[in-house]
Protein backbone atom coordinates (compact mmCIF):
# COMPACT_ATOMS: atom_id res chain seq x y z
CA UNK A 1 0.00 0.00 0.00
CA UNK A 2 1.22 3.41 -0.72
CA UNK A 3 1.54 5.80 1.64
CA UNK A 4 -1.35 8.49 2.48
CA UNK A 5 -1.06 11.74 0.58
CA UNK A 6 -0.91 14.33 2.55
CA UNK A 7 -3.39 17.30 1.37
CA UNK A 8 -4.41 21.44 2.37
CA UNK A 9 -7.27 22.51 1.06
CA UNK A 10 -7.32 26.62 1.16
CA UNK A 11 -11.33 27.89 0.92
CA UNK A 12 -12.50 24.30 2.94
CA UNK A 13 -15.74 25.91 3.52
CA UNK A 14 -16.98 27.07 -0.09
CA UNK A 15 -18.70 24.81 -2.74
CA UNK A 16 -15.16 23.41 -4.28
CA UNK A 17 -13.49 23.00 -0.48
CA UNK A 18 -16.97 20.85 0.58
CA UNK A 19 -16.65 18.91 -2.41
CA UNK A 20 -13.12 18.33 -1.95
CA UNK A 21 -13.70 17.34 1.71
CA UNK A 22 -16.50 14.96 0.60
CA UNK A 23 -14.40 13.24 -1.69
CA UNK A 24 -11.20 12.59 0.90
CA UNK A 25 -14.07 11.17 3.85
CA UNK A 26 -15.09 8.76 1.63
CA UNK A 27 -10.99 7.61 0.93
CA UNK A 28 -9.79 8.06 4.49
CA UNK A 29 -7.11 5.64 4.26
CA UNK A 30 -5.43 7.36 0.95
CA UNK A 31 -5.42 11.06 2.48
CA UNK A 32 -3.78 12.75 5.68
CA UNK A 33 -5.18 16.30 6.29
CA UNK A 34 -3.04 18.56 7.27
CA UNK A 35 -4.76 22.08 6.43
CA UNK A 36 -8.08 23.12 6.04
CA UNK A 37 -8.72 27.20 6.09
CA UNK A 38 -11.45 29.55 5.61
CA UNK A 39 -12.83 33.29 5.84
CA UNK A 40 -14.98 33.21 8.90
CA UNK A 41 -17.14 30.23 8.15
CA UNK A 42 -16.16 28.81 12.25
CA UNK A 43 -18.46 26.20 12.61
CA UNK A 44 -18.44 24.86 8.93
CA UNK A 45 -13.97 24.79 9.32
CA UNK A 46 -14.27 23.48 12.74
CA UNK A 47 -17.23 19.88 11.47
CA UNK A 48 -14.99 19.73 8.36
CA UNK A 49 -11.42 19.60 10.50
CA UNK A 50 -13.08 17.10 12.69
CA UNK A 51 -14.65 15.22 10.13
CA UNK A 52 -11.21 14.58 8.52
CA UNK A 53 -9.41 14.81 11.29
CA UNK A 54 -7.21 17.64 10.23
CA UNK A 55 -3.93 19.15 11.90
CA UNK A 56 -4.97 22.47 12.01
CA UNK A 57 -7.39 24.67 10.80
CA UNK A 58 -6.99 28.53 10.43
CA UNK A 59 -9.59 31.44 9.81
CA UNK A 60 -7.92 34.33 7.90
CA UNK A 61 -10.26 36.63 9.89
CA UNK A 62 -8.25 36.50 12.94
CA UNK A 63 -11.36 38.41 14.22
CA UNK A 64 -12.96 34.56 13.91
CA UNK A 65 -9.91 32.91 15.98
CA UNK A 66 -11.33 32.70 19.38
CA UNK A 67 -14.68 31.24 18.12
CA UNK A 68 -12.80 28.98 15.96
CA UNK A 69 -10.46 28.18 19.68
CA UNK A 70 -13.33 27.62 21.57
CA UNK A 71 -14.85 25.14 18.54
CA UNK A 72 -11.96 22.81 18.34
CA UNK A 73 -11.81 22.71 22.13
CA UNK A 74 -9.96 19.31 22.92
CA UNK A 75 -10.34 17.91 19.64
CA UNK A 76 -6.50 18.22 19.30
CA UNK A 77 -6.51 20.32 16.15
CA UNK A 78 -4.53 23.60 16.56
CA UNK A 79 -6.71 26.75 15.69
CA UNK A 80 -4.68 29.51 14.08
CA UNK A 81 -5.79 32.80 12.52
CA UNK A 82 -4.97 35.65 10.32
CA UNK A 83 -3.57 36.28 6.99
CA UNK A 84 -0.36 35.11 7.35
CA UNK A 85 -1.35 31.82 8.99
CA UNK A 86 -3.65 31.21 5.65
CA UNK A 87 0.08 31.62 3.68
CA UNK A 88 1.60 29.63 6.05
CA UNK A 89 -0.82 26.83 5.37
CA UNK A 90 -0.36 27.57 2.05
CA UNK A 91 3.01 26.57 1.97
CA UNK A 92 2.79 24.19 4.33
CA UNK A 93 4.42 21.44 2.18
CA UNK A 94 1.56 19.29 1.44
CA UNK A 95 1.79 16.55 -1.33
CA UNK A 96 -1.62 18.14 -2.65
CA UNK A 97 -2.68 21.36 -2.03
CA UNK A 98 -6.65 22.69 -3.22
CA UNK A 99 -6.66 26.16 -4.10
CA UNK A 100 -10.07 27.00 -3.89
CA UNK A 101 -10.06 30.61 -2.18
CA UNK A 102 -12.81 33.02 -4.26
CA UNK A 103 -11.46 36.16 -6.06
CA UNK A 104 -8.26 37.93 -5.57
CA UNK A 105 -7.58 37.23 -1.77
CA UNK A 106 -6.70 33.97 -2.99
CA UNK A 107 -3.63 35.40 -5.20
CA UNK A 108 -1.16 35.21 -2.25
CA UNK A 109 -2.14 31.75 -0.64
CA UNK A 110 -2.10 30.14 -4.34
CA UNK A 111 1.24 31.76 -5.47
CA UNK A 112 2.44 30.36 -1.32
CA UNK A 113 1.34 26.19 -2.73
CA UNK A 114 2.95 26.68 -5.90
CA UNK A 115 6.25 28.27 -4.75
CA UNK A 116 6.38 24.81 -2.57
CA UNK A 117 7.10 23.08 -5.88
CA UNK A 118 4.39 20.26 -5.14
CA UNK A 119 1.04 19.54 -7.34
CA UNK A 120 -1.67 22.44 -6.90
CA UNK A 121 -5.20 21.97 -8.10
CA UNK A 122 -6.35 25.25 -9.27
CA UNK A 123 -10.33 26.09 -8.43
CA UNK A 124 -9.57 29.97 -7.81
CA UNK A 125 -9.23 31.14 -11.36
CA UNK A 126 -9.27 35.36 -10.62
CA UNK A 127 -5.79 34.68 -9.36
CA UNK A 128 -4.90 32.56 -12.18
CA UNK A 129 -6.51 35.47 -14.30
CA UNK A 130 -5.27 38.78 -12.50
CA UNK A 131 -1.15 36.93 -12.46
CA UNK A 132 -1.20 34.07 -15.20
CA UNK A 133 2.31 34.55 -16.18
CA UNK A 134 3.48 35.35 -12.87
CA UNK A 135 1.68 32.15 -11.48
CA UNK A 136 2.90 29.69 -14.45
CA UNK A 137 6.45 31.08 -14.22
CA UNK A 138 6.21 30.36 -10.31
CA UNK A 139 5.29 26.46 -10.89
CA UNK A 140 8.08 26.43 -12.95
CA UNK A 141 10.65 27.50 -11.47
CA UNK A 142 9.86 25.38 -8.34
CA UNK A 143 8.46 22.22 -10.17
CA UNK A 144 4.84 22.31 -9.01
CA UNK A 145 2.50 20.61 -11.05
CA UNK A 146 -0.37 22.84 -11.91
CA UNK A 147 -3.85 20.84 -12.02
CA UNK A 148 -7.06 22.65 -12.98
CA UNK A 149 -10.07 21.92 -11.23
CA UNK A 150 -12.11 24.18 -13.34
CA UNK A 151 -14.76 21.96 -15.07
CA UNK A 152 -13.69 22.98 -18.74
CA UNK A 153 -9.81 23.17 -17.94
CA UNK A 154 -10.03 20.36 -16.75
CA UNK A 155 -11.56 18.56 -19.40
CA UNK A 156 -8.97 20.53 -21.69
CA UNK A 157 -6.30 18.94 -19.94
CA UNK A 158 -7.84 15.65 -20.45
CA UNK A 159 -8.33 15.98 -23.86
CA UNK A 160 -4.74 18.17 -24.34
CA UNK A 161 -1.92 16.17 -25.93
CA UNK A 162 0.68 17.85 -23.57
CA UNK A 163 3.61 16.80 -25.78
CA UNK A 164 2.80 17.76 -29.05
CA UNK A 165 0.82 21.15 -28.43
CA UNK A 166 1.42 22.16 -32.50
CA UNK A 167 -0.77 20.11 -33.32
CA UNK A 168 -3.52 21.75 -31.30
CA UNK A 169 -5.91 23.96 -33.30
CA UNK A 170 -8.26 25.32 -31.21
CA UNK A 171 -9.33 24.96 -28.11
CA UNK A 172 -13.39 25.53 -27.34
CA UNK A 173 -14.88 26.19 -24.02
CA UNK A 174 -18.42 25.42 -23.58
CA UNK A 175 -20.50 27.67 -21.56
CA UNK A 176 -24.36 26.58 -20.49
CA UNK A 177 -24.96 29.87 -21.22
CA UNK A 178 -26.51 30.50 -17.60
CA UNK A 179 -29.74 31.48 -15.99
CA UNK A 180 -30.76 34.46 -18.76
CA UNK A 181 -29.73 31.82 -21.67
CA UNK A 182 -32.99 33.44 -23.60
CA UNK A 183 -34.01 36.39 -21.53
CA UNK A 184 -34.15 39.85 -23.07
CA UNK A 185 -32.08 42.14 -22.28
CA UNK A 186 -35.09 44.32 -20.87
CA UNK A 187 -35.87 41.01 -18.81
CA UNK A 188 -32.26 40.85 -17.54
CA UNK A 189 -32.31 44.45 -16.52
CA UNK A 190 -34.71 43.57 -13.13
CA UNK A 191 -32.92 40.52 -12.28
CA UNK A 192 -32.45 39.57 -8.60
CA UNK A 193 -29.11 38.10 -7.42
CA UNK A 194 -31.87 35.02 -6.27
CA UNK A 195 -32.79 34.68 -9.66
CA UNK A 196 -28.86 35.11 -11.03
CA UNK A 197 -27.57 32.87 -8.41
CA UNK A 198 -30.23 29.76 -9.43
CA UNK A 199 -28.10 28.27 -11.92
CA UNK A 200 -29.68 25.37 -13.98
CA UNK A 201 -26.75 22.56 -13.82
CA UNK A 202 -24.25 23.58 -11.44
CA UNK A 203 -24.22 24.11 -7.69
CA UNK A 204 -21.87 26.30 -6.70
CA UNK A 205 -20.90 29.44 -4.37
CA UNK A 206 -22.94 32.90 -5.02
CA UNK A 207 -19.69 35.03 -6.81
CA UNK A 208 -18.67 32.56 -9.62
CA UNK A 209 -22.92 32.03 -9.96
CA UNK A 210 -23.34 35.86 -10.76
CA UNK A 211 -20.38 35.44 -13.26
CA UNK A 212 -22.41 32.83 -14.84
CA UNK A 213 -25.35 34.56 -15.59
CA UNK A 214 -23.58 37.68 -16.66
CA UNK A 215 -20.86 35.14 -18.61
CA UNK A 216 -18.25 36.97 -17.32
CA UNK A 217 -17.53 33.74 -15.63
CA UNK A 218 -16.55 32.26 -19.14
CA UNK A 219 -14.47 35.00 -19.85
CA UNK A 220 -12.34 34.70 -17.06
CA UNK A 221 -12.27 31.08 -18.05
CA UNK A 222 -11.15 32.07 -21.79
CA UNK A 223 -7.93 34.42 -19.99
CA UNK A 224 -7.60 30.93 -17.55
CA UNK A 225 -7.49 28.70 -20.49
CA UNK A 226 -4.82 31.06 -22.55
CA UNK A 227 -2.38 30.96 -19.21
CA UNK A 228 -2.91 27.11 -18.95
CA UNK A 229 -2.47 25.84 -22.51
CA UNK A 230 0.17 27.50 -25.02
CA UNK A 231 -2.04 28.69 -27.49
CA UNK A 232 -2.86 31.76 -28.94
CA UNK A 233 -5.09 34.02 -27.48
CA UNK A 234 -7.44 33.88 -30.81
CA UNK A 235 -7.49 30.41 -30.85
CA UNK A 236 -9.81 29.77 -27.98
CA UNK A 237 -13.69 29.82 -28.19
CA UNK A 238 -17.11 29.69 -26.65
CA UNK A 239 -19.62 27.52 -27.32
CA UNK A 240 -22.98 27.49 -25.78
CA UNK A 241 -24.22 23.94 -24.59
CA UNK A 242 -27.13 24.41 -22.43
CA UNK A 243 -27.02 20.43 -21.10
CA UNK A 244 -23.29 20.84 -19.71
CA UNK A 245 -22.82 17.52 -20.77
CA UNK A 246 -19.60 18.41 -22.87
CA UNK A 247 -17.09 19.79 -20.58
CA UNK A 248 -14.58 21.46 -23.33
CA UNK A 249 -12.77 20.42 -26.87
CA UNK A 250 -9.79 20.28 -28.47
CA UNK A 251 -9.48 20.18 -31.94
CA UNK A 252 -6.41 18.88 -33.69
CA UNK A 253 -4.87 19.97 -37.16
CA UNK A 254 -6.15 16.87 -38.89
CA UNK A 255 -9.65 17.54 -37.89
CA UNK A 256 -10.38 15.48 -34.98
CA UNK A 257 -12.02 16.81 -32.08
CA UNK A 258 -11.36 15.10 -28.57
CA UNK A 259 -13.96 16.19 -25.83
CA UNK A 260 -14.37 15.17 -21.79
CA UNK A 261 -18.00 14.57 -21.16
CA UNK A 262 -19.57 13.62 -17.76
CA UNK A 263 -22.53 14.73 -15.31
CA UNK A 264 -22.26 18.24 -14.08
CA UNK A 265 -21.09 17.47 -10.78
CA UNK A 266 -17.71 19.05 -9.63
CA UNK A 267 -16.50 15.99 -7.96
CA UNK A 268 -15.45 14.42 -11.33
CA UNK A 269 -12.59 17.47 -11.92
CA UNK A 270 -11.82 17.44 -8.28
CA UNK A 271 -11.24 13.74 -8.29
CA UNK A 272 -9.28 13.92 -11.44
CA UNK A 273 -7.26 16.33 -9.66
CA UNK A 274 -6.74 14.33 -6.50
CA UNK A 275 -6.17 11.12 -7.83
CA UNK A 276 -3.87 12.71 -10.28
CA UNK A 277 -2.04 10.61 -12.36
CA UNK A 278 -4.42 7.59 -11.34
CA UNK A 279 -8.11 7.65 -11.23
CA UNK A 280 -10.50 7.00 -7.99
CA UNK A 281 -13.73 5.99 -7.66
CA UNK A 282 -17.07 8.91 -6.91
CA UNK A 283 -20.57 8.49 -6.03
CA UNK A 284 -21.15 10.74 -8.93
CA UNK A 285 -24.36 9.90 -11.68
CA UNK A 286 -22.76 8.19 -14.13
CA UNK A 287 -23.96 9.40 -17.79
CA UNK A 288 -26.88 8.41 -19.57
CA UNK A 289 -27.08 9.78 -23.38
CA UNK A 290 -29.97 8.09 -23.89
CA UNK A 291 -32.01 9.67 -21.00
CA UNK A 292 -30.33 12.94 -21.74
CA UNK A 293 -31.46 12.43 -25.34
CA UNK A 294 -29.78 15.24 -27.26
CA UNK A 295 -27.41 17.99 -27.07
CA UNK A 296 -27.80 21.23 -28.38
CA UNK A 297 -25.19 24.15 -29.36
CA UNK A 298 -25.19 27.69 -30.12
CA UNK A 299 -23.03 30.68 -30.29
CA UNK A 300 -22.97 33.10 -27.45
CA UNK A 301 -24.71 36.38 -27.97
CA UNK A 302 -22.43 39.06 -27.05
CA UNK A 303 -25.14 41.87 -26.81
CA UNK A 304 -26.72 40.36 -24.85
CA UNK A 305 -23.84 39.02 -22.89
CA UNK A 306 -21.01 41.69 -23.33
CA UNK A 307 -18.76 40.95 -20.34
CA UNK A 308 -18.01 37.96 -22.42
CA UNK A 309 -16.36 40.29 -24.86
CA UNK A 310 -14.85 42.42 -22.48
CA UNK A 311 -13.23 39.70 -21.34
CA UNK A 312 -12.17 38.49 -24.69
CA UNK A 313 -10.86 42.46 -25.20
CA UNK A 314 -8.72 42.08 -22.08
CA UNK A 315 -7.11 39.00 -23.22
CA UNK A 316 -6.00 40.51 -26.69
CA UNK A 317 -4.61 43.41 -24.53
CA UNK A 318 -3.08 41.58 -21.70
CA UNK A 319 -0.75 43.71 -19.41
CA UNK A 320 -3.04 44.83 -16.71
CA UNK A 321 -6.16 44.55 -18.34
CA UNK A 322 -7.72 41.27 -17.12
CA UNK A 323 -6.26 42.05 -13.17
CA UNK A 324 -8.55 45.86 -13.66
CA UNK A 325 -11.87 43.77 -15.25
CA UNK A 326 -11.43 41.15 -12.84
CA UNK A 327 -11.60 43.85 -9.51
CA UNK A 328 -13.91 45.55 -10.92
CA UNK A 329 -15.76 42.48 -11.87
CA UNK A 330 -15.67 41.32 -8.08
CA UNK A 331 -16.67 44.93 -6.89
CA UNK A 332 -19.79 45.03 -9.26
CA UNK A 333 -20.69 41.35 -8.00
CA UNK A 334 -20.44 42.46 -4.18
CA UNK A 335 -22.73 45.03 -5.23
CA UNK A 336 -24.71 43.30 -7.16
CA UNK A 337 -25.48 40.80 -4.59
CA UNK A 338 -26.00 43.52 -1.64
CA UNK A 339 -28.73 44.61 -3.85
CA UNK A 340 -27.49 47.78 -4.51
CA UNK A 341 -27.10 47.94 -8.54
CA UNK A 342 -28.37 46.43 -11.19
CA UNK A 343 -28.01 42.78 -13.32
CA UNK A 344 -26.77 44.73 -16.15
CA UNK A 345 -24.68 47.13 -14.17
CA UNK A 346 -22.01 44.98 -13.79
CA UNK A 347 -20.61 44.60 -17.19
CA UNK A 348 -20.76 48.45 -17.17
CA UNK A 349 -19.12 49.16 -14.38
CA UNK A 350 -16.47 46.57 -15.64
CA UNK A 351 -16.37 48.05 -18.57
CA UNK A 352 -15.96 51.76 -17.55
CA UNK A 353 -13.42 50.51 -14.96
CA UNK A 354 -11.42 49.11 -17.71
CA UNK A 355 -11.17 52.42 -19.76
CA UNK A 356 -10.51 54.25 -16.55
CA UNK A 357 -7.16 52.43 -15.76
CA UNK A 358 -4.00 51.82 -17.87
CA UNK A 359 -1.43 50.76 -15.21
CA UNK A 360 1.79 49.41 -16.94
CA UNK A 361 2.37 45.10 -17.34
CA UNK A 362 2.75 44.09 -13.61
CA UNK A 363 6.01 42.07 -12.92
CA UNK A 364 5.55 41.08 -9.44
CA UNK A 365 2.70 40.00 -6.88
CA UNK A 366 2.47 42.95 -5.23
CA UNK A 367 2.89 45.23 -8.59
CA UNK A 368 -0.86 42.95 -9.06
CA UNK A 369 -2.38 43.44 -6.17
CA UNK A 370 -1.27 47.02 -6.13
CA UNK A 371 -3.45 47.02 -9.65
CA UNK A 372 -5.90 45.29 -7.69
CA UNK A 373 -6.47 47.68 -5.08
CA UNK A 374 -6.02 50.51 -7.95
CA UNK A 375 -9.03 49.20 -9.90
CA UNK A 376 -10.99 48.76 -6.90
CA UNK A 377 -10.86 52.02 -5.92
CA UNK A 378 -11.80 52.76 -8.98
CA UNK A 379 -14.57 50.60 -9.89
CA UNK A 380 -16.20 51.76 -6.27
CA UNK A 381 -16.13 55.34 -7.38
CA UNK A 382 -17.83 54.18 -11.25
CA UNK A 383 -20.44 52.16 -9.04
CA UNK A 384 -21.75 55.70 -7.25
CA UNK A 385 -23.08 56.62 -10.31
CA UNK A 386 -25.49 53.62 -10.77
CA UNK A 387 -26.28 52.47 -7.01
CA UNK A 388 -30.25 52.98 -6.95
P1 LIG B 1 -17.39 29.86 -2.25
O1 LIG B 1 -17.80 31.26 -2.10
O2 LIG B 1 -18.40 28.79 -2.07
O3 LIG B 1 -16.17 29.55 -1.23
C1 LIG B 1 -15.07 30.40 -1.14
C2 LIG B 1 -14.08 29.92 -0.08
O4 LIG B 1 -13.05 30.93 0.06
C3 LIG B 1 -14.68 29.76 1.32
O5 LIG B 1 -14.05 28.69 2.00
C4 LIG B 1 -14.34 31.07 2.02
O6 LIG B 1 -14.26 30.96 3.41
C5 LIG B 1 -12.97 31.38 1.42
N1 LIG B 1 -12.66 32.80 1.40
C6 LIG B 1 -13.45 33.81 0.92
N2 LIG B 1 -12.85 35.00 1.07
C7 LIG B 1 -11.65 34.74 1.65
C8 LIG B 1 -10.58 35.58 2.09
N3 LIG B 1 -10.62 36.91 1.97
N4 LIG B 1 -9.49 34.98 2.62
C9 LIG B 1 -9.44 33.64 2.77
N5 LIG B 1 -10.43 32.80 2.40
C10 LIG B 1 -11.53 33.35 1.85
O7 LIG B 1 -16.70 29.74 -3.68
P2 LIG B 1 -16.62 28.47 -4.66
O8 LIG B 1 -17.82 28.42 -5.50
O9 LIG B 1 -16.20 27.25 -3.89
O10 LIG B 1 -15.44 28.92 -5.62
C11 LIG B 1 -14.08 28.92 -5.20
C12 LIG B 1 -13.20 29.20 -6.41
O11 LIG B 1 -13.34 28.12 -7.33
C13 LIG B 1 -13.60 30.46 -7.18
O12 LIG B 1 -12.45 31.08 -7.67
C14 LIG B 1 -14.45 29.93 -8.32
O13 LIG B 1 -14.40 30.75 -9.46
C15 LIG B 1 -13.77 28.60 -8.59
N6 LIG B 1 -14.65 27.60 -9.20
C16 LIG B 1 -15.76 27.17 -8.52
C17 LIG B 1 -16.60 26.23 -9.09
C18 LIG B 1 -17.82 25.73 -8.35
O14 LIG B 1 -18.46 24.80 -8.83
N7 LIG B 1 -18.17 26.27 -7.23
C19 LIG B 1 -16.31 25.72 -10.36
C20 LIG B 1 -15.17 26.16 -11.01
C21 LIG B 1 -14.35 27.10 -10.42
MG1 LIG C 1 -15.98 26.51 -15.24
Amino acid sequence: MTAPRSVTILGATGSVGRSTLDLIARHPEAYRVIALTANRDVAGLAEAARRVGASRAVVADSAALPALREALQGSGIAAEGGEEAVLAAAGSGADWTMAAIVGTAGLRPTMAALRGGRTVALANKESLVSAGALMTEAAKASGATLLPVDSEHNAVFQCFEAERPQAVRRIILTASGGPFRTRSLEEMRGMTPAQAVAHPNWSMGAKISVDSATLMNKGLELIEAYHLFPLEADAFDVVIHPQSVIHSLVEYVDGSVLAQLGAPDMRIPIAYTLAWPERMATPCERLDLVRIGSLAFEAPDLTRFPALGLARDALREGGAAPAILNAANEIAVASFLEGSIGFLDIASISAETLRCCTPPSPASVEEVLEIDREARAVADGVKRRYMR
